[in-house]
């Protein structure tokens, strides 16, 4: 039986190295030529995808990797009150640690078996048990997995489903090397997450582990073409700062100076979702897992989703080895049902994010009663 992940994500690289333990074999085939060639982006809180970890003999080493000061918050209002802070204990457990991307991906990666991953492979199209890559290239599979991410191009085999703009546009820079560059500023953000969030707009900060503090700046209820109409000159990145500065008019200096003091990186992301709870009629060669099978808003579980995922159906395969189709069955019942009730609750935190007094709803949200 051949096993073909299509993407080499969190999930994908979950799902190969959990089958890898369990003695099935798969082939990985990434669309990247080699594994260093995207920045990978900053942090991940790993909390509910420790279990996939485990699952995957990896723990101890995501431990080494992760950090736990990163589990500290701050929350502030727009006029700069200071409205959450909490500090991680030295000797606090590991629930929410923070972890690099890179690293994370790094760890799957070099926890699988050489080749395993067949890089500079696009996925074209599949039908009828063959696959074939915009290189020309082609091969055989018994089992199809879509691990190819938010935009998956596998997911129409099973679905018509795309994903849709939620009013969310997000602006990412960030202060390189912080504690050199702008103490002040890196001890205000502190060594977590730092928050300021009302009046439909956020301004999040986060310490990366290599010293960068990224920075991304949220605009809610806004058009799926307003990076075209907001006037952000993102070819020149001064003007583009000067200009995201006049639209967090209002807000306390100490937050104006934090993008000031960013360097040249300044990107628009647009963000879009799947609908929350979709599913789709087994079919007996192909699935999906990750963000191609439920694009969530990037509140903190699209990734631990996706390393569940990728973890559950290598146990599903592995415990119907010769009836890969029952396995399928066995993993969407589980995942259909976990991801839908992940992706209301994301969606509803998404939601308070909107409200002009975003950061209270959040407090509350915090430390309800
Ligand atoms: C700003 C932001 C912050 C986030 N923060 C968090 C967080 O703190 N915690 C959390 O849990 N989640 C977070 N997420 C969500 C998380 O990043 C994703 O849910 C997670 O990466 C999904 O993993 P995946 O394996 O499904 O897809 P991906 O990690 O996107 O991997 C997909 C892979 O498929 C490859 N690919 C794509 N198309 C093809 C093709 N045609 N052929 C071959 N290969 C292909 C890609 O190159 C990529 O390697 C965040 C998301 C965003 C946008």
């Amino acid at each position: 039986m051949t096993i073909a992940i299509v993407g080499a994500g969190l999930g994908g690289l979950a799902l190969a190295r959990v089958l890898h333990l369990n003695g099935i074999h798969a082939v990985v085939y990434e669309r990247e030529s080699w594994r260093g060639e995207r920045d990978q982006g900053g942090m991940l809180d790993i909390h509910s995808g420790q279990a996939a970890l485990r699952e995957a003999g990896l723990i101890e080493e995501f431990y080494a990797i992760a950090r736990g000061e990163g589990q500290d918050m701050r929350l502030l209002e727009p006029d700069g009150t200071l409205l959450l802070q909490e500090d991680t204990p030295e000797d606090a457990p590991l629930l929410r640690p923070e972890v690099d991307r890179a690293d994370l991906r790094k760890m799957l990666l070099d926890s699988l078996p050489e080749h395993a991953v067949r890089w500079g492979h696009a996925y074209d199209s599949a039908d009828n048990g063959v696959l074939r890559f915009a290189n020309g290239s082609s091969t055989t599979y018994d089992l199809l997995v879509g691990a190819d991410g938010a935009n998956s191009r596998v997911r129409a085999l099973l679905t018509d489903a795309r994903p849709a703009h939620t009013g969310h546009n997000l602006v990412e820079l960030g202060i390189p090397d912080a504690d050199r560059t702008h103490p002040d500023l890196a001890a205000m953000v502190g060594r977590g997450n730092y928050w300021v969030l009302g009046n439909g707009q956020s301004l999040a900060a986060q310490r990366n582990g290599d010293g960068r503090v990224r920075i991304g700046l949220g605009f809610y209820n806004t058009p799926e073409n307003w990076f075209a109409t907001s006037g952000i000159p993102f070819d020149d990145p001064a003007a583009a700062r000067a200009r995201l500065i006049d639209l967090f008019a209002g807000w306390h200096p100490q937050f104006t100076a934090l993008i000031a003091a960013c360097d040249d990186v300044v990107r628009p992301r647009s963000i879009s979702t799947l609908p929350i709870g979709l599913t789709w009629p087994t079919n007996p060669t192909t699935t999906l897992i990750g963000d191609a099978a439920h694009l969530m808003p990037p509140v903190g579980e699209g990734a631990n989703m996706a390393l569940l995922d990728g973890a559950r159906l290598a146990l599903a395969l592995a415990a119907h080895p010769t009836d890969y189709p029952a396995a399928i069955e066995d993993y969407e019942h589980e995942m259909f049902k976990r991801t839908s009730a992940i992706g209301k609750r994301s969606a509803q935190v998404q939601e308070l994010l909107t409200l002009p007094d975003a950061s209270r709803r959040m407090l509350a949200f915090f430390q309800p009663g």
